[in-house]
């Protein structure tokens, strides 16, 4: 399997060299040259596997420059600290579905493939004796999932900024507790916006990003999405084998990672077993917009909302989808892009045929937010974050009654307690993964928003 950017202008390269790249060279996403297929007969036969083993056959689609049995230790690796079983474990809840994405060390579906990318990271760097020195800002969520995917590996060290006092206790405490000596947490005198500044600045001096071998870890790297679409073949075999031949999935957006994936999915698997993918977005709705009437366009800022992870401006897969939006076409791609950057705007509505096959989108306001989580609790008796009460609500509203709908439940209810609460009248019950984290020794530097001052310490603590 060969890889090629969106922007078509790089050779096509392996699956190794598509891992330590991220981003390609030209600007553009990295995709596969062409997609497999699974056929029935195929399907059938792994329609029984356990979460790793069916992980395992899905990723060897994909890679063939990581030989099977190392590939199997890494997927065995990565899920070994779930905290369920199957995984993502699927129960039916009302008139939905629901799996399950939380199992993992930080309670959000983010582990799902960052657990894999950090045993993959560490796997490729041992084989070529090299390191990489991993710098990210984030507002909550991204960081402590990336941190534990990079806990005490080889080869590795990580440093996340994150805005002092600005995300929430927990989410905080989650990164600052990991001691591991290759975890740096950096809370920075500042917003968000000016600790990715930094970041931002830092990777632009390239002679410094070239010394350190410095990495990131967000979502346009491939293994993340590759990571992802194993669950909903997952979903997929879980409803086959109760004798449903079709479904439907709902999947709350901010990035477009998680329901590219889904797309990815689709695209493997025979014509109509996943049926269409139910985008749902909450009040920051560009993609809502852009299912609806071709319009992708930035609506100026950000309307912070109680499921964070979905306050998004623009979507960062996005591109991926563009690219088979355009039949493939590179070229294509990359003169929307360009347009995009100058204009904020592209108007894609001669494609919206195209897009219904796939995508069906709803924006779900914050009031219905809080009232799903209620209503599905004393309906239930199953409580919902905000994130997954976004895809839940939209489920509700857009499924057809011809097949069943799986909704994505991305983090678990007590990461999001407040929002929660409101909903239900009570506190959320900590599972045992959060439930003594005050309790913890925890390790944070703080520092102005400085980016002079952060470089320093990053090259003071960098692997070299
Ligand atoms: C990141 C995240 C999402 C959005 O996923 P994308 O891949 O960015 O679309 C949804 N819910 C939670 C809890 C998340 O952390």
């Amino acid at each position: 399997m060969r890889y090629i950017s969106t922007r078509g202008g790089i050779e096509p390269i392996g699956f190794k060299e598509v891992v330590m790249m991220g981003l390609a060279r030209d600007g553009g996403l990295l995709l596969p040259q062409t997609l497999p297929s699974i056929d029935r007969a195929k399907l059938n036969a792994w329609r029984n596997l356990p979460y790793q083993y069916l992980a395992l056959e899905v990723l060897s689609l994909f890679v063939d420059d990581i030989p099977r049995l190392d590939l199997d230790a890494l997927v065995e690796q990565s899920y070994s600290n779930f905290s369920h079983p199957q995984i993502t474990p699927v129960r039916k809840v009302g008139d939905v579905y629901v799996m399950e994405l939380f199992h993992g060390p930080t309670l959000a579906f983010k582990d799902i493939a960052l657990q894999l990318l950090g045993n993959i990271f560490e796997y490729i760097l041992a084989s070529s004796g090299g390191f990489m020195n991993i710098i990210g800002a984030t507002s909550g969520d991204t960081g402590s999932a990336a941190i534990y995917g990079v806990r005490g590996k080889k080869g590795i060290n990580i440093f996340i900024l994150h805005p002092d006092g600005r995300t929430s206790p927990i989410q905080a405490l989650q990164m600052t507790t990991v001691l591991d000596p290759n975890v740096f947490n950096i809370a920075v005198r500042g917003t968000f916006d000016d600790a990715q500044a930094i970041v931002k600045e830092i990777f632009g001096d390239l002679e410094f990003k070239d010394k350190l071998h410095l990495g990131a870890i967000n979502s346009i790297n491939w293994a993340r999405v590759l990571a992802q679409v194993v669950y909903y073949i997952y979903g997929y075999c879980k409803l086959w084998k109760t004798g449903f031949q079709s479904v439907d999935f709902s999947v709350p957006t901010g990035n477009f990672g998680d329901i590219f994936a889904g797309f990815v999915a689709k695209r493997l698997l025979p014509d109509g077993c996943i049926n269409r993918l139910i985008l749902a977005t909450n009040e920051n709705d560009i993609l809502t917009r852009f299912v609806g009437n071709g319009d992708y366009s930035t609506a100026g800022s950000v309307t912070p909302t109680s499921s964070p992870s979905m306050d998004i401006q623009i979507a960062s897969n996005f591109e991926r989808y563009l690219y088979y939006l355009h039949g493939e076409d590179g070229a294509r791609v990359n003169a929307d892009m360009e347009t995009f950057a100058e204009t904020g705007r592209l108007d894609l509505a001669e494609y919206q045929q195209k897009v219904a096959v796939d995508f069906v989108s709803r924006s779900v306001s914050e009031q219905e937010t809080i009232t799903t989580i209620a209503e599905v609790y004393a309906r239930d008796n199953y409580l919902l974050d905000p994130h997954s009460a976004v895809g839940v609500k939209a489920a509700l509203e857009l499924a057809d009654k011809e097949r069943p709908v799986i909704c994505l439940a991305t983090a678990h209810p007590a990461k999001f307690g407040d929002a929660v609460k409101k909903a239900i009248g009570r506190d959320v019950e900590l599972p045992p993964a959060l439930a003594d984290l005050e309790n913890r020794e925890s390790r944070c530097e703080i520092m102005d928003a400085d980016v002079g001052k952060v470089k320093k310490y990053v090259q003071q603590h960098a692997l070299a």
